[in-house]
C-alpha cells in the first residue's frame, strides 16, 4: 500500500512540482496551501482511518509559520516532519527542530535529497526502536552500543566516555540532523545548553579520530547553525 504523505506548502509551482515527483515515487499525496486547510485533512485523516505517514511542512504559510501546526502533530500524531525552508528561515528551523521535527530540507533541493531524507525519517519512525539499538553498521563504520565499541574499516578506536555518549547520540539518529541543544542535552545535561564549545571540542575529537581526513567529515557533518548530522550513506 502506498504511504500518504501530506504536502503543506503555498508555493503553487513547487507545490505541483513535488507532488508529482513524489507521486512517480509511488507516494500518495495531499497537498494543503495553508495551516489551517492542512490542519483540517489532518484531523479528517485519523476520523477516516486513514493517516498520513509523513508531512511536510513549509514553514512560511499565509496562515502561520509552521510553529502551531508542528505543536499539534507532536500533541496528536506519531507522523514523521519533515521542515521545508528558506534560508531566512534559519532561527525557525533550529526551534521547529527542538520541538520535535525529524528533520529539514533548505530550498532548493533536489527530489533525490529529498526522498533520501523522506526514506531516513520514515525508517526512524517505522522502526521506533531507538532506544533499544544495540548495534549500528553503515559504510566504513560500525559501533556496538552494548559494548561500546567503535570500528573503522574493522579496527578498534578507543573513544573517551563523553566522545562515545555523542557518538552514541548521532548513530541513534543516524541520518537525521541533530540539533546543538539536543546534543548538549542528552550527552552534558540541560544546565549545559549554552556550553556550544564542548560540542565544537568534543566533535573534533571524534573526528580526528573516526573520519579519514578530519578536515573534510564525510561522516560527521556540521549542519551551519543547526547542529550535526552522522551521514549514511544510501
Ligand atoms: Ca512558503
Amino acid at each position: 500500500m502506498a504511504l500518504k504523505v501530506l504536502l503543506v506548502e503555498d508555493d503553487r509551482e513547487l507545490r505541483q512540482t513535488l507532488r508529482d515527483a513524489l507521486t512517480v515515487e509511488g507516494y500518495d499525496v495531499q497537498t494543503s496551501a495553508s495551516a489551517s486547510d492542512a490542519s483540517a485533512l489532518l484531523k479528517h485523516s485519523i476520523s477516516s482511518g486513514a493517516a498520513f505517514d509523513l508531512l511536510l511542512l513549509d514553514l512560511g504559510l499565509p496562515d502561520g509559520n509552521g510553529s502551531d501546526l508542528l505543536h499539534q502533530v507532536r500533541n496528536q500524531f506519531n507522523l514523521p516532519v519533515l521542515i521545508i525552508s528558506a534560508r531566512h528561515d534559519e532561527d525557525h528551523k533550529v526551534h521547529l527542530l527542538d520541538a520535535g521535527a525529524d528533520d529539514y530540507l533548505v530550498k532548493p533541493f533536489s527530489i533525490s535529497e529529498l526522498l533520501a531524507r523522506m526514506r531516513v525519517a520514515l525508517r526512524h519512525r517505522g522502526t521506533s526502536v531507538q532506544a533499544a539499538l544495540t548495534s549500528y553498521q553503515s559504510g566504513h563504520l560500525a559501533v556496538d552500543v552494548t559494548k561500546h565499541e567503535v570500528r573503522i574499516d574493522k579496527r578498534l578506536v578507543k573513544l573517551t566516555p563523553t566522545e562515545f555518549k555523542l557518538l552514541a547520540r548521532l548513530v541513534r539518529q543516524a541520518g537525521q540532523v541533530v540539533t546543538h541543544r539536543q546534543l548538549l542535552s542528552d550527552v552534558w545535561g540541560v544546565e549545559f545548553l549554552e556550553h556550544t564549545h564542548y560540542l565544537r571540542l568534543y566533535m573534533a575529537q571524534l573526528r580526528s579520530k573516526l573520519e579519514h581526513n578530519s578536515t573534510e567529515p564525510k561522516l560527521l557533518l556540521t549542519e551551519p547553525g543547526v547542529g550535526y548530522r552522522l551521514c549514511e550513506p544510501d
